[in-house]
């Protein structure tokens, strides 16, 4: 257990398990951490994660007699990684019992390692937690510069692979953002024009395989104009919001709705009857007659177009959504004309 690995038998075990990408970087790091134990000759490896007080065990290798797994979690201030950190470099200790100073830290009072070897990990220039490997026996010899050097390539691959992982999820969480607003209303929440298309293209893709009935309609808010010459034009935002949010909790999860125009909006209710359809239509115009601004009542007007996915349209689902909102918006018109806060379908 004296021997210790060549910077070149270092080099390559890690250049071997580094570019086994199908592996995972989990699981990349658990054989590294496996390679430094081996070569160190100790028994406990792990990588930690430091934030504030605490030190969280990431992934590590222990033998049977050491509970540990990852997410234990300990007072940082009470580890050997305290003292690396502080040190902002490795920090190899073969005998801490026989310590001038290590033999009274609380790391040594709670956990009796004899020995430990560990190093910072940085990951974007801050602090990230560490790499160390360490054992409850004294080290049989002393750590050598090539026992450093190793322990620094392993750390080095580490920070990088961190750090990609980490821009990566970043990168995710961008784009995650940049499509949540180019399909997202952003003052209600719910999808805009463009992410109505995307949904109703995917949507007419699936139920064009079977017979489906279903029914897009076009809400209009009644005289929305008048309530923000009354109330102001705050009010009508905030009551654009709610009634966005009372519609969207009365539909179900395969229905959606989406905000078309300043106080216009979409719902595709597929899977559906013209009875089921109705009861849904005038569920909406319930919903939002609980939303008020003061005194003032709001109502809405519906037109509805209900139709069979069998029927003979075009196939091309940007042209038949079109059609399909003609047909609603005339039912639209049709349902202001007869004096507002009604739903109408669209008949030939
Ligand atoms: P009608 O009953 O015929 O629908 O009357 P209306 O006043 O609602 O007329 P219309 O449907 O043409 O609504 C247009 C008005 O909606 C104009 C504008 O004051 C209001 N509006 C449109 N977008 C917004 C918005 O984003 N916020 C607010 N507060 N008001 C909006
Ligand atoms: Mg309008
Ligand atoms: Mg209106």
């Amino acid at each position: 257990m004296t021997t210790s690995l060549s910077s070149e038998q270092v080099i390559r075990r890690l250049y071997q398990i580094t570019s086994d990408h199908q592996k995972g970087l989990n699981l990349q790091i658990l054989d590294l951490l496996a390679m430094g134990l081996d070569g160190f000759g100790l028994d406990i490896a792990i990588l930690s994660k430091i934030e504030q007080n605490t030190y969280s065990v990431e992934l590590c290798i222990t033998p049977d007699d050491v509970e540990m797994n990852s997410g234990d979690q300990f007072d940082f201030a009470a580890t050997f990684c305290d003292i690396t950190c502080k040190a902002e470099g490795p920090v190899a200790l073969e005998h801490v019992g026989e310590h001038h100073e290590y033999s009274s830290h609380p790391a040594y009072q709670a956990f009796g390692l004899e020995s430990y070897i560990g190093i910072p990990i940085h990951v974007n220039g801050t602090l990230y937690g560490t790499l160390n490997f360490s054992s409850h026996k004294p080290f049989p010899r002393k750590f050598r510069e090539i026992d450093i050097e190793a322990l620094t390539l392993m750390a080095s691959w580490i920070e990088v692979e961190l750090t990609r992982r980490e821009q990566e999820l970043n990168l995710n969480a961008l784009n995650y953002k940049l499509e949540q607003q180019a399909n997202y209303d952003s003052l209600t929440n719910i999808l805009n024009r463009r992410g109505m298309y995307t949904q109703l293209r995917q949507s007419l893709n699936q139920i064009s395989r079977k017979s489906s009935d279903c029914v897009v309609a076009i809400i209009d808010i009644d005289h929305f104009k008048k309530l923000n010459d009354t109330y102001g034009h705050q009010k009508g935002d905030e009551a654009l919001i709610k009634i966005a949010k009372n519609i969207s909790d009365t539909l179900r999860n395969y229905e959606f709705i989406a905000r078309i125009g300043g106080e216009e909006f979409l719902v595709w209710l597929p899977n559906t009857d013209q009875e089921g359809s109705a009861a849904v239509l005038q569920r909406i115009m319930d919903t939002v007659s609980d939303v008020s601004i003061s005194t003032g009542k709001i109502t809405i007007s519906i037109g509805a177009y209900y139709f069979s996915s069998s029927q003979k349209q075009s196939t091309d689902f940007t042209v038949l959504i079109d059609e399909l909102i003609a047909k609603a918006d005339s039912a639209l018109y049709e349902a202001k004309n007869q004096g507002r806060n009604r739903y109408v379908y669209y008949s030939e």
